[in-house]
């Protein structure tokens, strides 16, 4: 079961029509993701890792919407017997029974804001519960006892008591838990994390790490970490996917991608974060400039206002490809082109 491609995303666009012009959130994404592992998706604020998320579910905020490419979730992946059919989530109705009853079930995400997936008018347990007994054939005295050991095994204290609260009446942190508890107790086939943690003390952030880590090797839960935070890629992703306005630049395993960055940009990101071991004197190295309007992308490589690697006359003028190198990782830029 492990090790087998659980979800595969082909040349994903998602585009936003506005009056301004037409955003290209995401542009022609592609990454596969392998049960039991945890592909790491990083980039700055902006470059459409969060949109590019929510286009796996079809639950882009509108006017956004899919306009090309594939989301290949393996159901046979998530099967004990091995059986079972390869779904494309894109070609879904967004409001359907079928996305419906994978959302949660299969494919459970995480936000970095709790309230997006928590209502106020209801206790957490009732919420809880009503994920279980959507997806599980349970009846409700099991369901929340589920629920219960769940807040628990998220950290949340005395869990029989608060399993009664509504979110207004918990802390951020533990409202944060409870949504994570509601994305896990489903024990879904792969988690998308959206800065799950980043709102978090760090001795809770590691707690819930160290969780998502033992249900990944319980039921070889595959996870899409998205984070700003290339310590937390560091220790927990087998592989990454670096991403600057929509599109994949660098797509490498965890190791290379830290020891020998390709792209110009994974090497000014690698040096914008403090290292341990580099003297009190150290200076980080902010990247030069801003990620650019959505309105105005740049041509060429969108990178190339702020890349100290720069080649006038091609960077600026040439669309990117993306290049395949012989060690599996793939970079998008002019100066690994042949
Ligand atoms: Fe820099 Fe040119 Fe590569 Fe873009 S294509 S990252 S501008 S060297």
């Amino acid at each position: 079961m492990q090790d087998q491609v659980l979800l595969q995303v082909e040349d994903l666009r998602v585009q936003f029509p506005t009056r301004e012009g037409i955003v290209r959130a995401v542009e022609g994404v592609s990454f596969e993701i392998k049960t039991g592992t945890t592909l790491g998706i990083v980039g700055e604020s902006g470059s459409g890792k969060s949109v590019m998320a929510y286009a796996l579910l079809q639950a882009v905020a509108r006017p956004g919407k899919i306009v090309g490419g594939r989301v290949l979730l393996n159901l046979a992946a998530t099967m004990q017997n091995g059986q079972g059919e390869i779904v494309d989530l894109t070609a879904l109705d967004p409001r359907g029974k079928k996305i419906r009853s994978i959302r949660g079930k299969e494919i459970a995400m995480i936000y970095q804001e709790p309230m997006t997936s928590l209502s106020m008018m209801h206790t957490v347990g009732f919420q809880i519960m009503e994920a279980i007994l959507l997806h599980q054939n349970v009846n409700k005295q099991e369901a929340r006892q589920l629920a219960i050991e769940m807040l628990g095994r998220v950290g949340i204290a005395r869990p029989e008591q608060r399993v009664d609260s509504y979110p207004f009446e918990l802390s951020g942190g533990m409202r944060q838990r409870a949504m994570i508890a509601m994305a896990l107790v489903c024990t879904p086939r792969l988690l998308i994390a959206d800065e799950p943690t980043t709102a978090l003390d760090v001795t809770t952030q590691a707690q819930i790490m160290e969780l998502i880590q033992e249900l990944q090797q319980e039921i070889g839960m595959a996870v899409l970490l998205i984070t700003h935070d290339l310590g937390v890629v560091a220790e927990t992703c087998n592989e990454v996917v670096v991403m600057y306005l929509g599109e994949v630049m660098e797509k490498a395993n965890v190791i290379s991608l830290f020891k020998d960055p390709l792209h110009p940009y994974t090497r000014a990101l690698l040096r914008s974060i403090p290292r341990l071991g580099h003297g009190k004197n150290w200076e980080l190295e902010p990247i030069e400039g801003m990620v650019p309007d959505p309105y105005n992308r740049p041509s060429g490589c969108p990178f190339h206002p702020r890349c100290p690697d720069m080649m006038p006359g091609v960077c600026n003028v040439k669309p990117l490809t993306t290049t395949q190198m012989v060690d599996g990782r793939t970079v998008r830029c002019h100066l690994f082109n042949e």
